[in-house]
């Protein structure tokens, strides 16, 4: 083999698992499509934190030594876009960055670490398409990234807690919030105290940001929903509601927010893509979305194919290291080496991520997407926003054609076709049909291609001796 170890993903999870298998005496190669490593947390971002040898300060340091070191193989600006079963191991085929698609390459490996992260999760509403609306990934990327405030006067909206990191980066960056509208009630977290006090400092984090609203005067609306945008060819306000437990909008609690900027999230879909090509068990997250299945070693059911961080469910940054390092350590067993990591490190660190996905999994009982959203999608909003298709097609496949299923909603009115190739449109698609998207995907049908990439460079690389 090329190489012993691959990591397809360099985030907190991708560092993490490689560190420990070069550590451990195996030949690495990382693969990221950014121009840097980090991952989405990360990106652009001094380390923030410090202290035990696990955290991903030190991590990142020796990520860094070991790769001039030559001991990993660093390869940036290179998307993954097909990987498959060679020889008892796997062959990763991969092209270059949107500059460079045609530049194709193939990397083989013994042992394969999934980390390649999630996106954000959008639903449409009347005026989602008005510049100046974005994701609140989008926005954060804007100001950790390039160190631009997406606007003068930003809402900040949709669910979860990744709505107050937004909003603190924000106002850290100077920017003026003028809310933050949650749909969900925040204080059902008070339920789940099993799950909330062993991740005591995770709550900590939350209790930051909160304090940080509360000191620049933000209001901080709770079961309150983005009803829809309005503005003379750019965002001007956005109406909001008070909602009810299913998100339908109770009559009469109206009201305007003016604002140049929205941002807007409903949480993170795993890129699973990877590992469905090669027929790894996926599981529902408890979130409803799709997330690879792993034991308590993060082996996926395909041996050799390990999966660390968001793809294996989302369950925030101090997981996915957690998990990328047990990754590692399963990737150097695969390998038949010793682990360079002490058996207590090793149960320590299971242990955390037991610890940590129990508060996932109480934020997502907590910040669950409701069905209400859908009763202000009118037909003209459009759903699939590549290939511009708007809410009424969508119905009407269902309801006239008799669509049964996202795909044929696909073949039909051609939503999920575009560039994105549904990433973005997929889980609005699905619930303005009542699909059940996740589970259909748990029975395997996989883009044979994870990104878009040439057919040219296909055919090149296929037909190469
Ligand atoms: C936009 C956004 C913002 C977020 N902000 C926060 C936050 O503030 N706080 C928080 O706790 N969590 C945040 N999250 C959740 C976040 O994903 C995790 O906390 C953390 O970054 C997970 O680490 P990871 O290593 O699993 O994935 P990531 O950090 O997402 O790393 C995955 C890496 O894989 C690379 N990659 C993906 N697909 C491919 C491919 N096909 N080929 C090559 N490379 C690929 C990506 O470029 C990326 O660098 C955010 C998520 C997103 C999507």
């Amino acid at each position: 083999m090329a190489t012993d170890v691959l990591v397809v993903g360099g985030g907190a999870a991708g560092i993490a698992a490689a560190v420990v298998a070069a550590r451990s005496g195996c030949s690495v190669t990382l693969i990221d499509s950014s121009p840097t490593v980090g991952g989405q947390y990360y990106r652009g971002a001094e380390p923030p934190d410090s202290g035990s040898g696990l955290s991903y300060e030190a991590l990142r340091r020796a990520f860094d030594e070991l790769v001039d070191a030559a001991r990993i193989d660093r390869r940036l600006h290179t998307y993954a876009y097909a990987l498959e079963r060679r020889d008892g191991g796997f062959l990763l085929r991969t092209r270059g960055d949107d500059r460079h698609r045609g530049d194709v390459g193939e990397v083989e490996a013994s042992a394969v670490v999934i980390a390649t992260g999630a996106f954000d999760r959008q639903l449409p509403f009347p005026g989602w398409t008005l510049p100046g609306v974005m994701s609140g990934g989008g926005a954060q990327a804007l100001v950790k990234g390039s160190g631009v405030l997406p606007g003068q006067r930003i809402v900040v909206a949709g669910t979860g807690p990744f709505l107050l990191a937004v909003a603190h980066a924000l106002i850290s960056a100077g920017g003026n919030v003028a809310a933050v509208v949650e749909a969900n009630d925040p204080l059902g977290l008070a339920r789940h105290t099993r799950s909330v006090l062993p991740a005591a400092g995770k709550s900590a984090d939350l209790a930051r940001f909160l304090a940080a609203l509360a000191k620049k005067r933000v209001p901080y609306l709770r079961r309150h929903r983005v009803r829809r945008a309005t503005g003379n060819g750019r965002l001007e306000s956005v109406t909001v509601s008070r909602v009810g437990d299913d998100w339908q909008a109770i009559p009469g609690t109206e009201r305007l927010l003016e604002c140049d900027a929205l941002a807007i999230g409903y949480g993170f879909t795993a890129q699973t893509d990877l590992a469905g090509q090669v027929g790894a068990r996926m599981r529902i997250g408890s979130d409803d979305g799709l997330a690879i299945e792993v034991d308590a070693r993060q082996r996926t059911s395909v041996d050799g194919l390990l999966a660390a961080g968001e793809t294996t469910g989302i369950g925030g940054v101090d997981l996915a290291r957690m998990e990328g390092l047990i990754a590692g350590v399963a990737a150097v067993e695969h390998c038949g080496r010793r682990a360079a990591l002490s058996e207590r490190a090793i149960d320590r660190g299971m242990r955390d991520v037991v610890k940590l996905r129990g508060f996932a999994d109480a934020l997502h009982a907590t910040f669950p997407v409701r069905d209400g959203w859908r009763d202000d999608v009118d037909d003209t909003t459009l759903v699939c926003r590549c290939e511009e298709v708007s809410a009424a097609k969508v119905r009407s496949a269902v309801n006239d054609l008799g669509a049964r299923d996202a795909r044929s909603v696909k073949l039909l009115t051609r939503a999920g076709m575009g560039w994105c190739q549904g990433r973005v449109c997929a889980p609005a698609v699905d619930g303005l049909c009542g699909f059940d998207s996740a589970a259909s995907l748990i029975g395997g049908s996989y883009r044979p291609v994870a990104v878009p990439v040439p057919l040219g460079a296909i055919a090149s690389d296929r037909m190469s001796p």
